[in-house]
């Protein structure tokens, strides 16, 4: 692992601005204090923000309902599922959460599922393979949004201001273009000023960083549409008990499972929230992804339209009769869920995005290969570019 100490002969704390609060936003803003932490002046701490549109973690999220009769929560992970942790340096990274619990790993039993051809049959299920035995998958507890609550609260040096949404750099600021030093004054939808920053990092999904950056003289524009990101519809189902889930899904089943991907079928892959460890208070709870080829060419759809195409899809899957139908249905569009990562993708070129002159750098799991490590490794690479120019001056 490269491990960077931020030892700067600047001799003011820089100001960095964070544009986005996803796990790429916390994970950067966790190295960067890490890094100025070890460097030789311990008095030059970074003065870090954080700015997020919503009110919570980006991609991860997590919704629940409860039960009026009994107390109890249906719940469901209808973003990141789980992730992997592949090389050793976010192995490092997340063992100390490994540790206290928050992040476990998730031992699925994975099957491949094959829709029903009519409503009397069952779906076929054939046993695929255990995680953990080919490569661990880990979840965050109690829920998915769990660890990024908790790495925004270890942060010491950043101040996160939700419900922030940063207008476009160039919206504001006439004077950009004929900038000549390295503050970028940034500021919110309603034109209020958010204050000057050395370095402006932003991690928002592609086509809203594209928006962000656009006509602002950003060196690499043309790079930022260059991944492309495709959308995924969600599905939330929950039944009132055990008793009342369809045998497919029930320990009744062939072949007891966890994750199933599907064959000939508009959906994706289907989630058991209830059999995730440390999940077994909740009510009966699954979460399905519909397959991103389709999310996208429906992504404008009408969603009350998108949810009954999708619960029929399901029902074909799960073979639910009048008895054993979810008595909990919700669904969510998510524009920008996943990165299509096709083999002209250079690994070697990929990367975060620079612009030495303005001290701007366009980041996010996009960058990469899409998924939560993406954002660890973006996060590495921006610390690098920092620690880089900043040794330069
Ligand atoms: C349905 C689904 C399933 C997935 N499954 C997996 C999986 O199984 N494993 C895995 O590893 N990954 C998975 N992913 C991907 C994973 O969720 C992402 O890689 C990760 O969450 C991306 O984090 P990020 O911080 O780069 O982006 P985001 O989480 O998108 O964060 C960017 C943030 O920027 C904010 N923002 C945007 N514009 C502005 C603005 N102008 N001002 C302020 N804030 C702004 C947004 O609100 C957002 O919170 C899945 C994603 C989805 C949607």
């Amino acid at each position: 692992m490269t491990h960077h100490s931020l030892n700067p002969t600047e001799t003011t704390s820089p100001k960095i601005a964070v544009i986005g609060g996803g796990l790429t936003g916390l994970f950067t803003a966790t190295l960067l204090e890490r890094a100025f932490s070890q460097g030789k002046d311990k008095t030059l701490i970074p003065n870090i923000t954080i700015f997020e549109k919503s009110r919570s973690v980006g991609r991860l999220a997590t919704r629940y309902r409860t039960d009026s009769q009994t107390g109890k929560n249906w719940q469901w992970a209808f973003g990141a599922q789980f992730f992997t942790a592949k090389t050793a340096s976010f192995q490092h990274f997340i063992a100390p959460w490994l540790e206290s619990g928050l992040l476990q790993p998730w031992c699925a039993q994975v099957v491949n599922l094959t829709p029903a051809n009519d409503s009397i049959e069952s779906s076929d299920l054939q046993s695929k393979e255990q995680w953990n035995i080919t490569q661990a998958r880990y979840i965050s507890t109690p829920k998915m949004t769990s660890w990024g609550r908790e790495l925004a609260d270890e942060l010491q040096h950043t101040t996160i201001k939700f419900k922030t949404r940063v207008a476009p750099l160039a919206q504001y600021d006439s004077s950009l273009a004929e900038k000549v030093d390295k503050k970028t004054e940034l500021f919110d939808d309603t034109g209020a000023s958010l204050g000057y920053f050395d370095w402006v990092i932003c991690t928002a999904p592609n086509g809203q960083a594209a928006e962000l950056m656009a006509d602002s003289n950003f060196a690499a524009q043309s790079k930022i549409t260059e991944p492309q990101m495709q959308a995924c519809y969600t599905l939330m189902l929950g039944w009132r008990d055990i008793a009342a889930l369809p045998k497919t899904l029930s320990n009744l089943a062939a072949q007891q499972w966890d994750v199933a991907y599907l064959n000939n079928s508009i959906l994706d892959r289907i989630f058991i929230e209830h059999q995730k460890p440390a999940h077994d208070d909740l009510l009966p709870s699954v979460t399905i992804h519909a397959s991103n080829h389709w999310s996208e060419q429906h992504v404008d759809d009408d969603i009350e339209i998108v949810q009954a195409q999708l619960l029929q899809a399901a029902q074909q899957a799960l073979n639910w009769n009048e008895e054993s139908a979810p008595s909990q249905i919700d669904s969510h569009r998510w524009r920008y869920a996943a990165t299509v990562v096709n083999d002209n993708n250079d690994k070697d070129a990929s990367g975060i995005l620079v612009d030495e002159t303005y001290q701007w750098i366009v980041s996010g799991d996009w960058c990469t290969q899409g998924n939560i490590e993406s954002c660890y490794q973006m996060a590495q690479q921006t610390i690098e570019a920092i620690y880089n120019l900043r040794k330069v001056i």
